[in-house]
């Protein structure tokens, strides 16, 4: 039985990979991400109705009012005003018509293995592959909760992101759509390395192929590119500088010559995966943009020329600038280092004044916040300092939903309301073209059809 299925599994993948082979790379993007859905199921697709109150649908800055949304299984067949609905006899109606209906939230920067209370460097020593895959468990619950529909996995053990996204895919546990990468790919010493301990020290699950994350020269960046794809990630996450969470290195300081992240970026747009890089300092944002580099994460200290440069490549910047908050508070008193403090210090506040010249100087702005470094659930607390550094509140949220899906390869499924996306939905109370921060608070989940949470119309939820 276990060999027939070994053999399925395998002709499977030989059929896959001879459709992929030859083909663009926005085709094997496609193809990919069409492999990663979940069948249909054959019994006829239910109908629902959503009556919405005002719908924000992410495609302009202003409401329709007075809606009806029609779903069948889990897309979206129809958009209409609410009058002119024809709603049959004992149909399933969802009734929003006193709330305020958005499409599900994307957040393109999440860690859903890790836990915003672990910043102990002991905690190194002691976890476990199943420490994070029990708390992504939790996080991945929690952030679908929290009306974040479609998350990406940018950076945990190998490879507890793809696990996590095929057992939610499979209907097994409760989550978001997960976008998932591998362990984020370091150089020897760098901010994905465990660096100044002893060399007799180390942690290391697959020690020939230095955990998929350590790679030094074009060669071995290629290799690790290579292994990720094979073990199936769908995005590739490159660390282009230092980082404040690591020891020994500092986040202004390039990591990765400019060679080895332009090797990277071509095996992962080769294979169909768009690839992101963690980047504080201007050098290294400079050397990502140059490579083809889709995102950079944090954008930290982009000086002039490297806002610039996004702008003239079309590269987006992915900037969490909520946590700041979290890190110079709780997290001290779980225990960061004050080497770490003392980067959040040289870092943080920067990055927000970073993030006003972007947005100013019109850089195609993707939503990201790190969570994990913050509690998971919390992620919508970000929309406020968007505001308050520059964005209108309509920026803000399609930022969150538009430009997502875009920068994660999406836009066909995912990011707005239109007529064939999934029905990814959510619902809040109150106004948040007004007030950001009732998104803290979303009453109504809806992932592909299937209701998660609903406290605004009393619909029976999916446990
Ligand atoms: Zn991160």
């Amino acid at each position: 039985m276990k060999i027939k299925l070994v053999v399925a599994t395998m002709l499977a993948a030989a059929a896959l990979c001879a459709a992929q082979q030859n083909m663009e790379p926005a085709k094997a993007q496609e193809a990919h991400a069409a492999a990663e859905r979940p069948a249909a199921s054959k019994a006829a697709p239910a109908i629902t109705y959503i009556r919405a109150g005002k719908l924000f649908d992410a495609t302009s800055d202003s409401y329709r009012e007075n809606v009806v949304i029609v779903v069948e299984g889990d897309r979206i067949k129809s958009i209409a005003p609410g009058g002119s609905a024809q709603i049959a006899a004992g149909a399933k109606v969802i009734d929003l018509s006193k709330a305020t209906v958005l499409p599900g939230m994307i957040d393109c920067h999440t860690h859903l293995g890790a836990r915003a209370d672990r910043y102990n460097p002991i905690n190194a020593f002691k976890e476990t592959p199943y420490t994070e895959g029990f708390a992504a468990e939790k996080n991945a619950r929690t952030t679908l909760m929290a009306g974040f529909t479609t998350v990406r996995d940018v950076g945990s053990g190998p490879f507890m992101a793809v696990d996590l996204r095929n057992s939610i895919n499979e209907g097994f546990i409760i989550g978001p759509r997960v976008v998932a990468s591998g362990p984020g790919i370091s150089i020897t010493g760098g901010h994905g390395d465990l660096n100044n301990y002893s060399p007799e020290t180390s942690v290391s699950l697959f020690p020939a192929e230095r955990d998929y994350q350590i790679a030094d020269g074009a060669d071995q960046v290629r290799h690790v590119v290579r292994a990720q794809v094979k073990y199936g990630v769908d995005v590739i996450k490159i660390l282009a500088t230092g980082g404040v969470l690591s020891k020994g290195d500092s986040p202004d300081a390039p990591q990765f010559t400019y060679e080895e992240l332009k090797v990277a970026a071509d095996e992962a747009h080769m294979a169909g995966r768009k690839i992101a890089a963690h980047a504080h300092g201007a050098q290294g944002i400079k050397n990502a943009i140059l490579a083809g580099i889709d995102s950079i994460e944090h954008a930290s200290l982009a000086d002039d020329e490297d806002i610039q440069l996004a702008k003239q490549h079309g590269t987006y910047f992915d900037m969490d600038i909520y946590n700041d908050d979290y890190l110079l508070g709780k997290a001290i008193e779980f225990g960061l280092p004050q080497e770490n403090v003392d980067k959040e210090k040289m870092v943080g506040r920067i990055q927000r004044e970073t993030f006003q010249k972007a947005v100013q100087a019109g850089v195609k702005m993707a939503f990201g916040t790190d969570a994990g470094v913050y509690p998971h659930g919390e992620n919508a607390r970000q929309f406020v300092t968007m505001v308050k550094f520059g964005m209108t509140a309509p920026q803000a949220i399609r930022t969150a939903t538009q430009n997502s899906a875009d920068l994660i390869g999406r836009s066909k499924d995912v990011g707005t309301i239109e007529v064939g996306k999934y029905a990814d939905i959510i619902a809040v109370t109150g106004d948040p073209l007004q007030d950001v921060t009732v998104l803290q608070n979303v009453g109504f989940v809806m992932k592909g059809g299937v209701v998660y949470k609903d406290r605004l119309a009393g619909t029976p939820v999916a446990e």
